[in-house]
């Protein structure tokens, strides 16, 4: 027999932007459909009307986008399964209710909400923990039940969880073997009184007609899955593989929220991490290629991605290791990807996009100053501002007075000297001779290279802690330069 295709879905709730643990499940389950031929399918679960909003799908499918996950079926893309927003599929659970109807396996309960605070509270009392829906309404007489139906009250659908069920079982593909006692299941409701769906119901109607095949999500969904076991069951309706994958915890070992910084996709979009790095850094947040490798391309991932390798254990989202992993993609890069992808900070450092784009090659020839310093492209107008300032300088207070102003340091002379090294206009505009040029200063004045060297940094950079002196002066004009260090002379002595 031909093996049946593998077809996942990532199936977001539109209630907020895209959390870190959700970007996790739609890597795995991008990377396995990839890995194994199959499809990966986006759908969008927005049945709960009061937490849903349009602009939250966009920003949802922006994220996915902008990490490179590409759906194969799902919302702007089709597909012969949609259509790919729930919403927009009330009729199919429609007809999986009616299917239910007619199999018995489900009745309307006409309990209200007090009544059912009510029963919720007496069971507090009496200390008795509440196990659920009482099931008053599952004995009601057919054609009573009907009438009352047929006379407009309101009514929500439960499922018949049926007497003597054997134990819910299922292989996990993360967490193995998992068995939970029928017996404690309660009814519980498919279709609300308005006709929406509830999402058990919803999502196995939809991973059943969608012929998902592998349903990968986190490890919140775990209780859900022998539900929906039951749901598929009274469909008689084949049950998918299922594989929860653990929490993300921040690193102080709690699970990860607000409290730890960032947590959505676009937070560290907008903190310039690069998309390939994250997709990377949190593919590691439960899984591994061999144990040890930590940086793995996109196609690797997409190769060698497989479900035995995820970790039932608990993932640490370590934002050292992010920036330290962000780093290695930027020493990787080379110079002309770095300029595209730094395009907008390089803007807001003071840059001219046009010019950018027109002229690349000098914007290039920052990257190797930076490769290996800033491994967030967020820090770009900080720390690479200064080569955007034309003739001007903007003084760091407290470099001027820990280098410019220190006591004896000498700091006047040593601007001098190097600016009439810098103005000669013999001298090849070039780093290394400029840098040895300067250099020769040093003995007949009787001043260490550092002593030398900071004030001119101050004084071009702007502060004592720039990126490389004289390959940043080699990338100005000379004119430039030395407005700056007349400047700085002026401001500071
Ligand atoms: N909409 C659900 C969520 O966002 C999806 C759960 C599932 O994958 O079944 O958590």
């Amino acid at each position: 027999m031909a093996q049946q295709e593998v077809r996942v879905r990532f199936a977001p709730s539109p209630t907020g932007k895209l959390h870190i643990g959700g970007a996790r499940t739609a890597i795995y389950n991008w990377a396995f459909a990839r890995a194994n031929g199959g499809k990966f399918v986006l759908r969008i679960e927005d049945t709960d009307p009061e937490r849903s909003t349009d602009e939250n799908v966009q920003i949802i499918l922006r994220a996915l986008r902008w990490m490179g996950l590409d759906w194969d079926e799902g919302p702007e893309v089709g597909g012969s399964f949609g259509p790919y927003t729930q919403m927009q599929r009330m009729d199919t659970y429609a007809a999986a209710l009616e299917a239910l109807k007619a199999a018995d396996a489900v009745y309307p309960c006409f309990c209200t909400r007090e009544e059912l605070d009510a029963k919720r509270a007496a069971a507090d009392k009496t200390g008795v923990a509440y196990s659920g829906y009482d099931r008053t309404c599952r004995s009601l007489d057919l054609a009573e039940a009907e009438a009352r139906i047929e006379a407009g009250e309101p009514h929500v659908w439960r499922l018949k969880v049926p007497d003597g069920h054997a134990p819910i079982e299922f292989d996990d593909a993360v967490y193995g073997h998992m068995s939970f006692p029928a017996d404690v299941m309660d009814d519980m409701i498919l279709v609300r009184s308005d006709g929406s769906p509830t999402y058990n119901f919803a999502a196995v109607c939809d991973d059943s007609s969608m012929r998902i095949t592998h349903v990968i999500r986190g490890d919140d969904h775990l209780s859900n899955t022998p539900r929906q076991i039951l749901i598929y069951e009274a469909l008689g309706l084949p049950v998918p593989t299922f594989a929860h994958l653990s929490m993300i915890l921040g690193a102080d070992g709690r699970k990860l929220s607000k409290r730890h910084g960032a947590t959505s996709v676009e937070e560290y979009r907008e903190a310039g991490i690069l998309p390939d790095c994250l997709v990377n850094f949190l593919a590691l947040l439960g899984w591994s290629l061999d144990g040890e490798t930590t940086i793995i391309p996109r196609d690797v991932l997409c190769r060698e991605f497989s479900l035995e390798r995820i970790t039932k254990k608990d993932a640490i989202f370590d934002e050292t290791k992010l920036d330290w992993m962000n780093g290695q993609y930027i020493q990787r890069m080379g110079a002309p990807a770095w300029v595209q992808a730094a395009m907008p900070w390089l803007v807001q450092a003071g840059a001219d996009e046009s010019d950018i784009r027109e002229n690349p090659g000098w914007y290039e020839k920052i990257y190797p100053l930076i490769a290996e310093r800033l491994p967030r492209l967020s820090q770009i107008p900080e720390k690479l501002g200064y080569l955007f300032w034309g003739p001007e300088v903007r003084l760091d207070e407290k470099s001027v007075k820990k280098v410019l102003q220190k006591e004896g340091a000498r700091a006047e002379e040593a601007l001098r000297a190097v600016r009439g090294v810098l103005a000669d206009p013999e001298m090849p505009w070039e780093c290394d001779a400029l840098q040895d040029a300067c250099r020769a200063l040093c003995e007949p004045m009787g001043l260490k290279p550092k002593s030398l060297f900071q004030p001119v940094r101050v004084a071009v950079c702007g502060n004592m802690v720039s990126p490389p002196l004289f390959e940043s002066i080699e990338l100005l004009p000379r004119k430039d330069v030395l407005a700056r260090i007349d400047a700085a002379l002026e401001a500071a002595f």
